[in-house]
């Protein structure tokens, strides 16, 4: 799977999304549109069904 620093994402996709949207990588590792060392995209980050109980866990805990 190729992997892409956000900034390239964005404009392969024409989008603007900020960094919240994706899961980036905790390594730096090579982006293969610009050719550098960065944190790259694992994947898109999803709501999930676990995401929306610990949010609702947090909040009962503030
Ligand atoms: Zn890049």
């Amino acid at each position: 799977m190729a992997e892409f620093c956000l900034k390239c994402w964005n404009e392969l996709n024409g989008t603007n999304d900020g960094e919240d949207k994706y899961i980036l990588s905790e390594e730096f590792d090579l982006c293969e549109n610009c050719g550098e060392y960065t944190r790259v995209i694992i994947s898109e980050r999803r709501i999930t069904r676990c995401d929306k109980l610990i949010q609702k866990f947090f909040r009962l805990n503030k």
